[in-house]
């Protein structure tokens, strides 16, 4: 069986190096090297398989928070509103616990005493967020830009109630989560710059080893929505984004159609 355009949504397409190795990082991808297609995984580790049978191991840069972002928008275009909710949530839970993860980083608390601390708070998110709440306001002398009660009560309805919101209360929910990341992101990057490095390199690494799947042959990084609001202005919307959702869609469906995949 294979996989194409209208069996499955993908979100990335690589070259497979073995079939046409790349002279160069600036050369670009010769002209019909195989692709890889994905649709986004949990973890930065992807294992391909070219349609020629190649497997590579891919490693995806991102953080998570940014990758639940553009799920989450991809739900959007798609019209399905209600999982997009749920994909804004969690993208700033888990932006919230890689900032969580950074001020104790800067703060030099041992590895180990921090993922002790993490396993006693990591089934309530409740108590993730006071802790960000207060290491935040420790480090920043100031609260961390948060949700109102108003959108809790929103959230709330649609992941524990079934609630199926509209267009236009999804889209202010998640250009309010865009804007708390984007401004709160431009802090860390420019107090905690060194943290904010080491803590994306550790998270890989420790992703990697634990995948076993050896050495990643390709590295990348997706130009996400929110990589992007990290350099433009304040006033920047998630719907001016959505159009260029739909043409990556469009683009690696026709990928889709000139490579078939084969589910890997
Ligand atoms: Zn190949």
């Amino acid at each position: 069986m294979l996989w194409n355009s209208l069996t499955m949504r993908f979100a990335l397409a690589v070259p497979c190096v073995e079939c046409a190795p790349l002279p160069g990082p600036v050369s670009g991808i010769p002209r019909g090297t195989p692709m890889m297609l994905t649709a986004y995984r949990d973890g930065p580790c992807y294992e391909m398989r070219c349609p020629a049978g190649h497997t590579s191991l891919m490693v995806l840069g991102n953080p998570k928070y940014e990758i639940l972002f553009q799920i989450g928008a991809n739900a959007i275009v798609d019209g399905y509103y209600r999982e997009a909710v749920v994909s804004f949530t969690s993208s700033l839970e888990r932006f919230q616990e890689f900032a969580v993860q950074c001020l104790l980083s800067n703060s030099e608390v041992p590895e180990e005493k921090v993922e002790e601390a993490r396993k006693r708070v990591a089934k309530q998110s409740e108590r993730q967020l006071g802790a960000f709440i207060f290491l935040w306001l420790n480090r920043f002398l100031t609260l961390p830009p948060l949700l109102s009660d108003g959108d809790y009560s929103f959230r709330n309805k649609v992941v524990h109630d079934g609630m199926i919101p509209t267009r236009a209360s999804t889209l202010d929910y998640g250009n309010k989560i865009l804007r708390i990341i984007q401004s709160s992101m431009r802090l860390l990057k420019g107090m905690l710059s060194e943290a904010v490095l080491t803590v994306s390199y550790r998270n890989n690494k420790a992703a990697i080893e634990q995948s076993r799947l050896g050495n990643p042959s390709i590295s990348m990084a997706d130009g996400t929505i929110l990589k992007h609001v990290e350099s433009a202005d304040n006033t920047i919307r998630l719907e001016e984004y959505l159009p260029m959702l739909v043409d990556v869609q469009t683009l690696l469906a026709s990928v889709a159609e000139r490579f078939p995949q084969t589910p890997n």
